[in-house]
C-alpha cells in the first residue's frame, strides 16, 4: 500500500522547513517514525557527553531519555533531584551540559523556533550554554508563521500545559489564555529563535508524528 495523503504532505512539508532552517544555520533533519528520531538524536551525541534536559513531553513520548541512561552517558535529571533546592541547583548546572535536549512549543514554517517557559530554564539552555541543544518536534508543531507560532505557543501549549502542571491559573479552568499577570502564570519568557548561532549548535529534528502539544 502507497503513503497516505497525510503522509506525503508532511514530507513535503518537512522538507521546506527543513530547508528553512539550514537557511538559518540551524542542523536539521526529518524523521518519519519517533523510533528513527532517537537513532538520529543518539547518532548526534558525542561518547562521554554529559546529556540534560527540560520539562519535555515530546522527548518523554519519543524514549529517547531512556535510552541515552541505557547508553550510559552522565545526565543531569532534574526530575531525580530530593528537594526543591536540589532541583534548582541540577537546573543551573545544566546549562553547562555538553547537550540539552527539548521540544519547541512552535516552528514557523520560515524556520524560526517559537518558546515560552515559566522558570526559564529551558529557554535559557536554548539561548546560551550547553554546547549543543536537541529539539525533537512533531510535525504538529509546524504553523504557518511567526505570529501563529506565538499564539500556538501562549494560547494552545499554555492551557494544555495548565491542565498538566495545575498552576493556579484562570486557563486551567477556562481552557482558555486570559493572559494573566499571576506569579503561577506559566507564560514568562517568551523566545524567538530566529537564527542559530553558532551554526549547528541547534539541531531541529522534525517528526512525522503527532507529538507533545
Ligand atoms: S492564562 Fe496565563 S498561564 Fe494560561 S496561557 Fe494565558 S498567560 Fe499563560
Amino acid at each position: 500500500m502507497g503513503k497516505s495523503p497525510v503522509t506525503v504532505r508532511n514530507e513535503k512539508l518537512a522538507n521546506t522547513v527543513v530547508a528553512a532552517l539550514k537557511k538559518r544555520f540551524f542542523g536539521a533533519h526529518y524523521c518519519e517514525t519517533k523510533e528513527e528520531a532517537v537513532e538520529l538524536a543518539l547518532s548526534l551525541i558525542p561518547e562521554g557527553s554529559v546529556v540534560g534536559w527540560g520539562g519535555s513531553v515530546t522527548v518523554e513520548q519519543t524514549g529517547l531519555k531512556d535510552r541515552i541512561i541505557e547508553k550510559g552517558f552522565k545526565v543531569i535529571d532534574r526530575d531525580r533531584a530530593k528537594s526543591p533546592e536540589e532541583r534548582m541547583e541540577m537546573q543551573r548546572q545544566v546549562l553547562l551540559a555538553d547537550t540539552f535536549l527539548m521540544g519547541a512549543n512552535a516552528i514557523s514554517e520560515d524556520g524560526q523556533l517559537f518558546n515560552i517557559d515559566s522558570t526559564g530554564n529551558r529557554v535559557a539552555a536554548l539561548a546560551f550554554g550547553p554546547k549543543q541543544v536537541i529539539v525533537m518536534a512533531g510535525i504538529n508543531k509546524i504553523v504557518r508563521s511567526v505570529k501563529e507560532a506565538e499564539l500556538r505557543a501562549q494560547t494552545i501549549a499554555g492551557p494544555i500545559n495548565a491542565s498538566r502542571l495545575e498552576p493556579k491559573t484562570p486557563c486551567l479552568i477556562t481552557g482558555v489564555c486570559s493572559e494573566c499577570q499571576a506569579q503561577s502564570t506559566l507564560c514568562v519568557q517568551f523566545l524567538r529563535t530566529r537564527i542559530c548561532k553558532p551554526e549547528g549548535r541547534i539541531q531541529v529534528i522534525l517528526i512525522g508524528e503527532e507529538l507533545g502539544f
